[in-house]
């Protein structure tokens, strides 16, 4: 089964804790092996993780993820079917 980038950005959280179901890890899993886009999304989440473990209060900035969202879709454009096109 080919699940898309967004489904992957949705779950990451939840792949990173370890809280998807089976088939859901796999699926994100096997994603993630060919997609550089979101594997460098999972490396930075768990770059955040590691910093948030360190016993540090770490809160993101306000729209940090609408702006990472925001920013993929920018990457992705022409590949992504469902971001609108800009008006340029
Ligand atoms: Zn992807």
């Amino acid at each position: 089964m080919v699940i898309e980038c967004k489904h992957v950005w949705n779950h990451i959280s939840g792949y990173l804790d370890g809280t998807l179901t089976a088939e859901e890890q796999v699926m994100i899993q096997t994603h993630l092996e060919h997609c550089e886009i979101c594997s460098a999304i999972l490396d930075s989440a768990r770059n955040i993780l590691v910093l948030t473990a360190d016993d540090r209060v770490f809160e993101l900035p306000v729209g940090f993820s609408e702006r990472l969202h925001a920013r993929l879709a920018a990457e992705l454009g022409t590949v992504a079917g469902d971001t609108p096109p800009s008006p340029m």
